[in-house]
């Protein structure tokens, strides 16, 4: 749900939906940070990017694919 800047609360704010973002966003929140992102899109995702992640792709952990 979108808001307005000067009701932004949070421990980290992380710039840009995409993969990246999106996965510490995620990484995060099992740790009790809380986080709002900002993305410049109404969406995630304006162009498919992606047809495949790896683990070095995603930057990130153990992926089950
Ligand atoms: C055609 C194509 C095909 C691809 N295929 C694959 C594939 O098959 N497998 C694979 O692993 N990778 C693929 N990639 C690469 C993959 O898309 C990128 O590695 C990945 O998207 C990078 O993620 P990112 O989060 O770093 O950046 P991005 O995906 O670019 O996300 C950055 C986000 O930040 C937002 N943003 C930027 N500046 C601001 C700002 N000032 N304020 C607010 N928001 C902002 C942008 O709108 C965007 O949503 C492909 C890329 C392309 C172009």
């Amino acid at each position: 749900m979108p808001r307005a800047a000067s009701e932004l609360d949070a421990d980290v704010v992380i710039v840009g939906a995409g993969p990246v973002g999106l996965t510490l966003a995620n990484l995060l929140g099992p740790y009790g940070v809380s986080v709002t992102i900002l993305e410049r899109h109404k969406q995630t995702v304006v162009v498919p990017a992606t047809g495949t992640a790896t683990n070095s792709a995603a930057g990130a952990g153990e992926w089950a694919w």
